[in-house]
């Protein structure tokens, strides 16, 4: 490409709130064949809100109490909201310890209490009643997480985080260009598969730990012979970014997702992917 064509793209594309750092990404696009996308914040609003809760609440809100408001995962957040609304009185925690893309866990009136998801129990901690009342959660495309003290699940918190309004519209016309789509995330199952009917991507890898994005990536990379764009927003897609042979990031994510990206979304909205392509491709046929 000239160097004038890749100014005017770069330009063209500024315009629209596409951040593209070096026109190589731009040029990259071009020979794209699959998008790899983030869930929580990426293809969601990433602002989930607590929607069921099962258990006793006066038992189960002061723990979820004591163990989020140590954390800044959107999911502590959804948590604390619940807690605060329901203005119940909780102690604070002691050896707060985050694992790592599976829950918190901490010391709650000298007991050891947790939250977070399945990863964190074994079956007989969690009873059947309440394994059902958790699958059923998760097909409705709710995130469960199980409440614990000592060895034992005392109640369950669904919280759900909706597909933002325009991405459905966005991955259909990147599969219309002939684009593989693939959701990444560290989310369970049931809940990754629910939301990716809703918006239409193709291929769900779901349940992967924080240090295993980039991992997945390669092995897509591996799998195909065109190029892979990732897009991502969180502190745990920083290393799939780079990795990815484009790495797109959410103007809304981190800041480590941002410096790790060559192209920002500064509008937080997935057409902004199709209008990079289309320019991509504009700016390379014409050159040829
Ligand atoms: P994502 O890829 O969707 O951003 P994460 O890797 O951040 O997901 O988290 C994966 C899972 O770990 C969550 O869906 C949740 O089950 C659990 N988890 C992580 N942090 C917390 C927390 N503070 N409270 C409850 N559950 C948590
Ligand atoms: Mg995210």
């Amino acid at each position: 490409a000239t160097p004038t064509a890749l100014m005017v793209g770069t330009a063209r594309a500024a315009k629209m709130g596409i951040l593209i750092k070096n026109g190589e990404a731009l040029e990259e696009a071009n020979g794209l064949q699959t998008i790899v996308f983030d869930k929580t914040g990426t293809i969601t609003n990433g602002k989930p809100i607590v929607t069921d809760l099962i258990g006793d609440p006066q038992q189960v809100l002061p723990i979820a109490g004591s163990l989020e408001e140590n954390s800044e995962h959107p999911l502590a957040h959804a948590i604390m909201t619940k807690v605060k609304e329901s203005q119940i009185k909780f102690p604070s925690a002691q050896n707060f310890k985050d694992l790592r893309g599976k829950g918190v866990q901490a010391l709650v009136n000298g007991q050891p209490a947790f939250i977070g998801n399945a990863k964190l129990v074994t079956d007989c901690q969690l009873s059947a009643e309440l394994q059902k009342q958790m699958i059923a959660l998760q097909d409705e495309a709710k995130t469960v997480v199980l409440v614990g003290i000592a060895d034992l699940v005392i109640g369950l918190i669904a919280i759900q985080d909706t597909p933002k309004p325009t991405s459905a519209e966005a991955i259909a016309k990147l599969k219309a260009r002939g684009l593989k789509t693939v959701m990444l995330t560290g989310d369970n199952r049931n809940v990754a598969q629910a939301i990716a009917d809703q918006v239409g991507i193709d291929q769900v890898i779901a349940e992967v730990l924080p240090g295993e994005k980039a991992e997945q990536i390669k092995k897509i990379q591996q799998s195909t012979s065109g190029k892979v764009a990732f897009i991502g927003d969180g502190v745990n897609d920083a290393p799939a970014l780079s990795t990815a042979d484009i790495g797109i990031a959410m103007g809304s994510g981190t800041d480590i997702a941002i410096e790790s990206g060559e192209i920002v979304l500064v509008q937080n909205d997935l057409r902004e992917v199709v209008c990079a392509l289309d320019i991509s491709r504009k700016t390379f046929n014409r050159i040829k």
